[in-house]
């Protein structure tokens, strides 16, 4: 089991470019000294005093660090080392060098349902395995879903992000209201227990997305999203599915159910015969139906806009902020909020984009 180093990162690892960027920190290539073998290294800001408004606190990243520590799976990535200062702890990660599936697809002209399940499978063993050790992931969405290598015959899936997981032991009862509007179960939205089933919710949402390009509970705002999911009401509009598998649609109806009891778990989904198809018939019709790649290059587009966008207007937001909050800091002040200080020149956006995401 990996523990925690004390050192600085960079006697070890050779920090390279920059690979993206979260809440708390950036995400950087790194190259291990000692093998030649390059990581992904997850910089966090940690809070130096409870009253800080900048970076995370320290037992939120122990216990992403906690969580990552019991996972070992082909779909998940692994955590190789980390490191904790006073102000920073940093996650060496596996390098996974293949982007965002939901990018890798947009580029194809085409895409077969068949080929689609290839990856929700993987995304289904994921989280089962997940699931098995009783761990919720609790923020699948499509910047979470990467690939290992892209320029392969089988790319393969890997989940990322366990900063809002949960450890979730049978009859505990864990309640939060973090997580991304359009993907969010209706339970997070009730303040009602979370669990498993509140994974399968979003693995609904990813798959309607992935085969129509339509997002089923998207709103103009965020909260006519939220309570399009708390009613739960959604169609599978004929002008985005004509191509779309009974099949394929019973899977996902058997996810969007607002009970989180009456959900398939992933075990269930992974023998559902749209995913394990029971005879030939069924076979060929997945192979012959295909996703609607038109819209699905709208959605992808408008989804990464959207992300960029989030991260400029977070960033004004900030700015105007601590324009109103400290209009003159003297150089004392500065010096006693050393660790604020950090967060606003490596990283202004961090704090305030995941609350925007919780709940905007
Ligand atoms: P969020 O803001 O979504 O909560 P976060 O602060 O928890 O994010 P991550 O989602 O873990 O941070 O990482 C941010 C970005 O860095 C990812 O979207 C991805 O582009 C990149 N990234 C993260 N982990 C890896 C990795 N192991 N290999 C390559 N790139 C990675």
């Amino acid at each position: 089991m990996t523990s925690f180093k004390h050192e600085n990162v960079e006697d070890l690892y050779e920090l390279l470019e920059k690979l993206g960027s979260g809440h708390f920190g950036e995400v950087k290539r790194c190259k291990e000294k000692s093998t030649g073998i390059c990581y992904a290294g997850k910089f966090i800001k940690t809070r130096k005093c409870k009253g800080s408004r900048m970076g995370l606190d320290r037992e939120q990243v122990e216990r992403e660090v906690f969580i990552l520590q019991q996972l070992e799976h082909p779909n998940i990535m692994k955590l190789h080392d980390v490191f904790a200062s006073k102000s920073e702890m940093v996650l060496i990660l596996e390098l996974i060098r293949g982007g965002e599936l939901f990018d890798f697809i947009a580029e194809k002209e085409a895409l077969s349902e068949e080929e689609a399940i290839e990856f929700i499978q993987q995304i289904l063993k994921g989280v089962a395995y997940m699931h098995s050790r009783h761990i919720a992931h609790l923020d699948l969405k499509p910047e979470n879903i990467m690939l290992l290598e892209k320029a392969v015959p089988n790319p393969k899936i890997k989940l990322i992000d366990f900063g809002l997981a949960q450890k979730i032991e049978d009859g505990a009862v864990f309640k939060s209201l973090c997580g991304t509007p359009q993907y969010i179960a209706p339970e997070v939205i009730n303040y009602e227990p979370l669990g498993p089933s509140t994974d399968m919710w979003s693995v609904g949402v990813i798959t309607y997305i992935l085969l129509s390009g339509l997002s089923p509970f998207q709103g103009e705002t965020d909260q006519e999203t939220l309570s399009n999911v708390v009613s739960g009401n959604y169609e599978f509009d004929d002008r985005y599915f004509k191509e779309t598998t009974y099949m394929a649609k019973d899977f996902i109806q058997q996810l969007l159910l607002k009970d989180p009891r009456d959900r398939m778990t992933a075990v269930e989904c992974l023998i559902h015969a749209w995913i394990k198809p029971l005879n030939r018939k069924q076979a060929v019709n997945r192979s012959r139906s295909s996703i609607n790649m038109k819209n699905f290059k709208k959605f992808n587009a408008r989804r990464k806009w959207k992300l960029s966008y989030n991260m400029v207007s977070a960033c004004n937001r900030l700015c105007r902020m601590r324009l109103l909050c400290n209009p003159i800091k003297t150089e004392e002040d500065l010096r006693q909020c050393e660790s604020d200080q950090e967060d606003e020149k490596t990283k202004p956006v961090t704090l305030l984009r995941r609350r925007l995401s919780s709940l905007s």
